[in-house]
């Protein structure tokens, strides 16, 4: 049996143009134009790429796209007051700072700044008590963007087991908390977990979010499981050439699982759809305060 493959670019793009059709009718309908904010502190070159990628996407679907470009030496006041500013800017619905940050910008202050309201990354406290609660607000977008993914090839979750590998506060955690909202058993995984192989195998629904090359081998995958593999990892061929592959090894759990996601071309183009996708909703939400 060879799994399906599900693929993160086609669904990405339907998905943008299901939301390219939700802007102009918001635009119709209220005049409301919506718009992302971007801000950026240094250099970061693969943080520059993030960053044009998803201007260029907002702006192609039809959103006011803004940028802040600051120094790296940029200090928390400054940033802050930034994103005050933002704050209470109403052309802006959505804002997202890029990590990481600078060492000596605590990003857990910078995003406790951010209005709730507009906090499209779904990364401060209020939303993440909302998600953990089954509250209506917003969802980190490559977990979202994971679910879309599953969803499409199985509606109903209930009652699966879903391993998910790796606990960190932008896809481990949330990942888990979407999977537990749609009625699955969930075990969450980490460094410190003990018989990982077989905790794996027992899993109907593995996410491998750890940032480790391949670490998944195929005979720690159920027959039939749906993978979702969200790591992005660049690794050297003997000859110095470099590819992009995720922390499943694709080619091995090709031949067991029932549908997996490749890299590149995974949950990876679905997160900036996502964030496009949580941009609409937030200047939705501020048309019917
Ligand atoms: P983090 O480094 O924040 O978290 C990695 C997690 O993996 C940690 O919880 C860690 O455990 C766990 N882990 C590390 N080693 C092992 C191991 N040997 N066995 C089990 N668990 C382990 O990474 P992120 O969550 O930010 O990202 C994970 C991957 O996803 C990366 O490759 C990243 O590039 C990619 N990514 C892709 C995105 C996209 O598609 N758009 C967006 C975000 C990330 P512990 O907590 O104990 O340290």
């Amino acid at each position: 049996m060879t799994a399906t493959r599900i693929s993160g670019t086609a669904h990405a793009e339907s998905l943008r143009a299901e939301i390219g059709l939700g802007v102009a009718n918001l635009k119709a309908s209220h005049g409301v134009t919506p718009g992302l904010a971007v801000v950026l502190v240094g250099e970061d070159p693969a943080s520059q790429v993030y960053v044009r990628n998803k201007m260029k996407q907002t702006e192609a679907i039809g959103m006011r796209s803004i940028h802040h470009l600051l120094p790296a030496e940029t200090s928390a006041a400054e940033l802050l007051a930034v994103i005050d500013q933002l704050n209470t800017d109403p052309m802006i619905h959505g804002i997202l700072v890029q990590l990481p940050l600078p060492a000596h910008l605590d990003p857990t202050v910078v995003i406790e700044t951010i209005d709730p309201a507009k906090d499209v990354d779904g990364f401060h406290t209020h939303n993440v008590g909302l998600l953990w609660t089954e509250g209506a607000g917003f969802v980190p977008c490559t977990p979202l963007g994971c679910l879309h993914l599953l969803h499409s090839v199985r509606r109903d979750l209930a009652g699966l087991h879903a391993v998910v590998v790796g606990r960190s506060n932008i896809v481990g955690r949330p990942m888990a908390a979407l999977l537990l909202n749609a009625s699955c058993t969930v075990t969450i995984a980490h460094s410190k977990t003990q018989g990982l192989p077989d905790l794996c195998r027992s899993a109907d629904i593995l996410v491998a979010a750890v940032g480790r090359p391949q670490m998944i081998q195929g005979d720690w995958i159920k027959p039939g499981a749906i993978v979702l593999d969200v790591g992005i990892n660049r690794i050297q061929a003997p000859n110095g050439t470099t590819r992009l592959v995720g922390d499943v090894d694709f080619e091995a759990a090709l031949a067991i699982a029932g549908a997996i996601t490749p890299v590149p071309g995974g949950p990876g183009p679905m997160t900036i759809a996502c964030l496009l996708a949580n941009t609409l909703e937030a200047a939705k939400r501020s048309v019917s305060k």
